[in-house]
């Protein structure tokens, strides 16, 4: 099973030494090392390099859509550096990869979104539908309106707009000053989206934000009608609305964009994570048609915003290649598909395991609740979800939980070309781990 001690030991040295680990416990992190140092990964599996294979219950970060180790997608990759490997967008500069993808994601977007402004992540994308909507109403002649508002258990990042974006407390306590301009409304109540725009001044609003599925605050769905409400009020108050498609896009939830499921177009919508399925550093925001001929009959002078890799030829390649196989491969339908299988799973433990609270999910993206009590809802007084994930990735799986707001719940997100056999193998381990600790 120890493949390579040796090289294992003198990495988790290093690593402890020299890398500064991203959203991690930093003293457990020192005293620890890593858990897992991954070499390889096919499929829905990860190796390490200790020999160990583990399921990837979480497409890594929520972004390995279509699964690890396609050979096909590095090949482009490949192409594309060797032929052209980086040219700037700005001003009057383009490439051909970023010119056929923005025209393809015209295509699969909802309504007519149809420009994209490209970053190279989420956290940029929702930076910059932040700027865009707050200089848009510049040109709009209503620079009063430069408020965000966002929800509660909201996630949109870690740059400056997007963590002040993020309703997440935690996050926010993390920093000592954060943007100016943002405000929360609940998560789920459209009437508390309301009474927000009311309180604040309808006319000091730029834009409203929303995940279609909340997935860092627990995977939350949102009730049948909420999103048609939420349209309803931007409309009423003037105020654009922004979905966050960073994680719920390119099939996760079983459609092409989560908001598909609510039967609204939003008017700027930001992704990420899925476009490239994490073979490259890509996100962007896409805008409609009316809101894009705006800006561009209302401008005078030069957009100031724009990222040294706004539009990289090699991300667009792959992402190109990456569309391809969640088309070919009906990669949406089986998300779909085998969403409704994990469901089915998670409601079987529910009954065969008492801690097992309230089970929820759309497509790919599911959520359990752990409680003290079935009946009343109790929790515990110190979670257990992450001792699960501690003792699921012991016997293969990695997932995650989430406490905030204290929340004591697992979520899981795997690769969209999962099969049923391999759910039924989560759902076992889930099982498993969690008989192991009662
Ligand atoms: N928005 C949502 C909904 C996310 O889940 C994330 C990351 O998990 C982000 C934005 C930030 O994306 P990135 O980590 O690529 O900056």
């Amino acid at each position: 099973m120890i493949k390579d001690m040796t090289l294992m030991q003198e990495l988790a040295e290093l690593d402890k030494k020299h890398f500064f680990h991203p959203t991690s416990p930093i003293k457990q992190q020192q005293e620890q090392g890593p858990d897992f140092i991954f070499t390889e990964g096919k499929g829905i599996h990860l190796h390490d390099v200790s020999g160990r294979r583990v399921i990837d219950g979480m497409s890594s970060l929520w972004n390995v859509n279509v699964g690890h180790g396609r050979e096909d997608i590095g090949r482009v990759a490949m192409e594309q550096m060797s032929k052209l490997a980086f040219s700037s967008s700005f001003a009057t500069f383009s490439n051909e990869p970023a010119i056929r993808l923005a025209a393809k994601l015209a295509q699969i977007a909802p309504g007519d979104l149809s420009a994209t402004f490209f970053t190279s992540g989420g956290s940029e994308a929702n930076d910059t539908a932040y700027k865009l909507t707050r200089h848009y109403w510049i040109l709009k002649g209503q620079p009063s309106r430069k408020k965000i508002i966002s929800r509660a258990k909201s996630y949109h990042g870690v740059a400056m707009g997007a963590t002040s974006a993020t309703g997440l407390k935690p996050f926010r306590d993390f920093t000592n000053s954060l943007s100016p301009d943002f405000c929360y409304a609940g998560n789920f109540s459209s009437q508390s989206l309301r009474d927000v725009i009311k309180a604040e001044g309808p006319e000091t609003i730029a834009a409203f934000i929303a995940e279609p599925v909340q997935g860092a605050g627990g995977v939350h769905v949102a009730p049948a009608n909420y999103f048609k409400e939420v349209r309803k009020i931007c409309d009423e108050y003037g105020i654009l609305f922004i979905t966050d498609e960073v994680i719920t896009g390119f099939g996760r939830t079983g459609k092409y964009f989560g908001i598909e499921h609510y039967g609204v177009v939003p008017d700027m919508m930001c992704f990420a994570k899925g476009v490239t399925s994490g073979y490259a550093q890509l996100g962007g925001v896409m805008l409609t048609e009316e809101i894009y001929q705006e800006f561009i009959e209302l401008s005078t002078g030069t957009l100031l915003h724009g990222y040294t890799y706004s539009g990289h030829p090699m991300a667009c390649a792959v992402a190109l290649k990456n569309l391809e196989f969640i088309e070919q491969e009906n990669l949406i339908e089986n998300a779909e598909k085998m969403g409704l299988e994990m469901l089915k799973g998670f409601k079987w433990l529910q009954n065969e395991r008492s801690i097992v609270g309230e089970v929820r999910g759309l497509g790919l993206m599911g959520g359990i609740e752990i409680v003290k009590n079935q009946n009343t809802q109790e929790r515990f007084t110190t979670p257990v979800a992450p001792m699960i994930v501690s003792e699921a990735a012991k016997r293969g799986l990695i997932c995650r939980s989430v406490t905030f707001d204290g929340q004591d719940t697992l979520v899981f997100s795997p690769p969209l070309i999962i099969n049923k056999t391999e759910i039924d193998q989560m759902i076992e381990i889930i099982h498993d781990s969690i008989h192991a600790l009662e």
